[in-house]
């Protein structure tokens, strides 16, 4: 797979200015790169104001940004890992009054403050309290010396498919202002959730009050989650994965026998389209998740993949033979998987001679 770090770094640059011009903070989501040192390095390039991310593990391994890049954590802590969260993270979301005593508890151990975002269910049904439950909870925290409520925030279109609507998030400033009026203080971020907002802060209908986001998927792909159009402006080739071909052929589009369970336990079913040129890459399962790689070359068709086998329909195009490579643009899952996977290489471009980044060829020293 290879990553091209410069187009990372001005997509970082292009949403923080774009979120500076708003008035909005910028946590920018690093979980999908596992930790990669290069990409987190691409990332601060581009001058983000905070660093996000849902492991622990990874955060561990960030570079040192500095006090002005506070690390914030994404997944609620389990109260078990209260003490590596506070010496991790400054910042983190929560949602239970277990696990901020835990993190109170660490804070004071460690003789440090910790900073909290509480996160507010709104619809998509993961984490948060209800909205209905958020003073009493508020009321607890406040024994807490060590927590400081920094602010509120929601996460939707994650488990429930739920869309982020100006509604929703004027809804959710509605809340910060009660809880303000609560602590008698106002909060330092309105957090109005991840790359599911982009599209309201490009058409300009962000409301009022929502001061923060977080924003890992649009930055590292460059498209609208919704409908995985490209959003104007970013980069949507920041990374691409790369896979030669072992096998081109003739072969009928049906299967033929008795059809029984595929490798992953599902019943496949197959369009009779007659005789198809077929490839097969080196490339399974078990380095990306192949349903959502979007083959660079249009007129390459995904057909199906096994563990270690990725067959391409070529019909449309006579000009590959095996031992060419095709490349393709990772969808989330597919970079996800990619970055997890140990038989995958990655590399990054950036400096790369220029004949190298010619868009569907590697040169063949560069292999
Ligand atoms: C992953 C995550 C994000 C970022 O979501 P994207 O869709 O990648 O922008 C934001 N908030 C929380 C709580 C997350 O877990």
């Amino acid at each position: 797979m290879y990553f091209d770090a410069r187009k990372l770094s001005e997509n970082v640059r292009y949403l923080k200015r774009l979120c500076a011009v708003r008035g909005v903070t910028l946590a920018t989501v690093v979980k999908a790169g596992c930790g990669w040192d290069a990409l987190v390095r691409a990332v601060l390039e581009g001058g983000c104001d905070m660093l996000a991310d849902s492991r622990l593990e990874n955060l561990a391994g960030l570079p040192d940004a500095g006090p002005q890049v506070p690390r914030m954590l994404l997944r609620l802590p389990a109260p078990s890992e209260a003490e590596a969260v506070v010496r991790l993270s400054e910042i983190s979301l929560n949602s239970e009054y277990a696990a901020l005593a835990a993190l109170n508890a660490a804070a004071q151990r460690l003789g440090r403050r910790h900073r909290v975002l509480l996160m507010v269910e709104m619809g998509d049904r993961r984490e948060g309290v209800a909205p209905a439950a958020l003073p009493s909870l508020v009321e607890r925290i406040r024994r807490l010396p060590a927590l400081e409520v920094a602010g509120i925030g929601t996460n939707l279109g994650c488990l429930g498919g739920i869309r982020t609507t100006a509604d929703k998030l004027t809804e959710l400033v509605g809340l910060a202002a009660r809880l303000e009026a609560q602590l008698g203080r106002p909060l330092q971020y309105v957090s109005g959730g991840n790359s599911g907002a982009l599209p309201l802060l490009l058409e300009g209908r962000l409301p009022a009050g929502i001061n923060h986001l977080r924003v890992g998927f649009a930055m590292l792909l460059g498209r609208d989650p919704y409908t995985d159009a490209p959003l104007p402006g970013l980069h949507t080739d920041v990374f691409s994965l790369e896979a030669e071909l072992i096998e081109v052929g003739t072969k009928q589009s049906l299967p033929h026998g008795e059809i029984v369970l595929d490798a992953f336990g599902q019943v496949p079913s197959f369009e009779d389209r007659g005789e198809q040129l077929r490839g097969i890459l080196g490339l399974g399962r078990l380095d990306t998740d192949c349903a959502t790689l979007r083959p660079e070359d249009g007129r390459v068709g995904l057909i199906g993949a096994s563990s270690d086998h990725l067959v391409v329909d070529l019909t449309a195009t006579a000009e590959y033979q095996v031992g060419d490579r095709l490349r393709f643009a990772p969808g989330y899952g597919a970079l996800v998987q990619a970055m997890l996977s140990p038989y995958v290489e990655k590399r990054s471009v950036t400096r790369m001679p220029l004949s190298a980044r010619s868009p569907s060829r590697v040169s063949p020293a560069l292999r």
